[in-house]
């Protein structure tokens, strides 16, 4: 089964414009991927809503990746990805889109997560963004996936207007910047999608060149 049109499988807006760039970044070209056609969720408005029920951020990558491609019989790669905070015991993980209760609402998230660690000192601030990716078939069989993490610092309240979700508290210690702050451009080099991208491209690179 050749892959040389790939869907980034998810409905998040910015986090989809994040996966297309770390894929194949526009402003530079990647020759191994030269003849991959990248499209979005948006041309498959039929596609199911994906149950976002199991435990781990790469169980849900793998299930999104599946379900998704079974439906639209095209190959699809999906982030699975959230943020666990150590003085938490590893929340709002798996749950991270809906902390606060309804799916995606970022400042309702970002106001819980101030909130549950009012108490917290600045030491014991720590935290890691998680990100999951899976590349499926059109049969639904997983065929790459990768996992990175990114450490940092939740701030005391939020900073910046770039990014989404979390971005404006995830404080990145040795710039003194959240991504909220960071240029894109850092995100793209320090954070936890970017480097689940650096181990699964090589991966789609092979699948591409076997096309
Ligand atoms: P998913 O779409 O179910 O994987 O949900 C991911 C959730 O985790 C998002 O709604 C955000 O709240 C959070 N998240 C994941 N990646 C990032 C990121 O790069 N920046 C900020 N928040 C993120």
């Amino acid at each position: 089964m050749s892959l040389h049109r790939i869907v980034i499988g998810t409905r998040n807006r910015k986090k989809g414009v994040e996966m297309a760039e770390l894929l194949s970044p526009p402003w530079d070209s990647n020759p191994r991927l030269a003849g991959l056609i990248v499209a979005t969720l948006a041309d498959y408005p039929d596609a199911p809503e994906v149950d976002e029920d199991a435990a781990t951020f790469a169980a849900n990558a793998r299930k999104k990746a599946s379900e998704t491609a079974c439906a639209i019989g095209e190959w699809v790669l999906a982030d699975d990805s959230g943020l666990a905070v150590d003085a938490l015991g590893g929340d709002p993980g798996v749950f991270s889109a809906r902390y606060a209760g309804k799916h995606g609402d970022d400042s309702a998230n970002n106001a819980k997560l101030l909130a549950e660690l009012e108490k917290i000192e600045d030491d014991k601030r720590t935290a890691a963004f998680v990100c999951s990716l899976a590349l499926a078939d059109p049969r639904g069989n997983v065929r790459a996936e990768a996992r990175g993490e990114c450490r940092g610092v939740i701030a005391r309240a939020p900073r910046g207007e770039n990014g989404f979700g979390y971005d404006p508290l995830f404080l990145i210690p040795e710039y003194h910047r959240t991504f909220g702050e960071l240029s894109v451009i850092v995100k793209h080099m320090l954070s936890h999608r970017a480097r689940a991208f650096s181990t699964i491209r090589p991966q789609i690179e092979r699948l591409v060149a076997r096309a």
